[in-house]
């Protein structure tokens, strides 16, 4: 078997598209309300700053404000309490993202619970992960989100099938269990304590890898036909340039023996993390002016 690739950057510009779309509609038809999104960064973290760069670049893609707030590595606890206290207050705002990892000497917790949680396009806020939990409607981290379009797109109907998630983070892992169990999956939860890794991915129906471990999930790992989502962004030396190139928590060529379809990396997952923030930042829009 030749596993079909699942092109994310194909899917990620039709959803931008969609929220361009939906962007221009309301600012001809609500009066003029364009979506905002303000993004927080502390420190000067090169990957960080890439990361702003692009949210910003793709805001201006769709058609929303982005609000960049570049903050010193030295800024105090209180004082990005403050720009936040701002932020929830500003009605132009209707997301907020502080970039992570945040450095040490700031509480990560303590920042993300003092977002708004209708404003945190996240998803991280205990209210956000909660309601998630609870069935509720909620704002959703952006990167399994992608996941789930990216499954739709092979599967449309996910009901029964094994799922397995690599991975048990806040992030990535734990949320994205959730979303497999919401569409009727049996969804089994692998980490770095799990026994016997290579026979719970065997039994797998769809396998979503997030351990952030470079090929780390043979090939021979991967049950026949199954359905593969690498989340992994890992930088390797690239021996045929001499250079740093990407690659997945999967190895891919032996994977795509195996499987019916899976996403490369790049142009997989990756993409679809900026697009679904798009989208989360439309939903928050909405639930700010009472829209379902
Ligand atoms: P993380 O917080 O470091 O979590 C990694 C998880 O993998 C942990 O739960 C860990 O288990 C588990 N793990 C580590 N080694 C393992 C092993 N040998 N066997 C089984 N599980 C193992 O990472 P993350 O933030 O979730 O990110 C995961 C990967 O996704 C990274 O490569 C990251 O760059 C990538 N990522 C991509 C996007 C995107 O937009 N495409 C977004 C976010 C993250 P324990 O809990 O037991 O330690």
């Amino acid at each position: 078997m030749t596993a079909q690739i699942i092109d994310g950057l194909a899917v990620a510009k039709r959803l931008r598209q969609e929220m361009a779309a939906h962007a221009a509609d309301m600012r001809e038809r609500q009066g003029g309300i364009v979506p905002g999104l303000a993004v927080v960064l502390v420190g000067d973290d090169p990957a960080s700053q890439v990361y702003v760069r692009n949210k910003n670049r793709v805001c201006e893609e769709v058609g929303f404000r982005s609000y960049s707030h570049m903050l010193p590595s030295a800024t105090q606890e209180d004082e990005l309490l403050d720009l936040i206290a701002d932020l929830n207050a500003n009605p132009q705002v209707n997301g907020i993202l502080v970039q992570l990892p945040l450095p040490e000497h700031i509480n990560e917790a303590t920042i993300i619970s003092a977002i708004d949680p209708i404003k945190d396009v996240d998803g991280f806020h205990p209210v956000n992960v909660g309601r998630h939990a609870s069935g509720l409607m909620s704002l959703k981290p952006c990167t399994p989100s992608g996941c789930m379009i990216l499954l739709n797109e092979v599967l449309p109907d996910l009901s029964g099938k094994k799922a397995l998630v690599v991975g048990r983070s806040n992030i990535v892992g734990k949320p994205m269990a959730l979303m497999l169990l919401e569409a009727n999956c049996t969804v089994t939860i692998a980490h770095s304590r799990t026994k016997d890794l290579a026979a719970e991915c065997l039994e797998a129906d769809i396998l979503v890898a997030a351990l952030g471990k470079p090929a780390f999930i043979k090939g021979e790992w991967i049950k026949q036909g199954a359905v593969v989502i690498d989340v992994g962004i890992n930088r390797v030396d690239d021996p045929e340039t001499g250079k740093h190139k990407l690659c997945g928590d999967v190895e891919f060529a032996a994977a795509c023996e195996r499987a019916s379809a899976i996403t490369p990396v790049p142009g997989g997952v990756g993409p679809m993390t900026i697009a679904c923030l798009m989208q989360n930042t439309m939903q928050a829009t909405m639930m700010q002016n009472g829209w379902a």
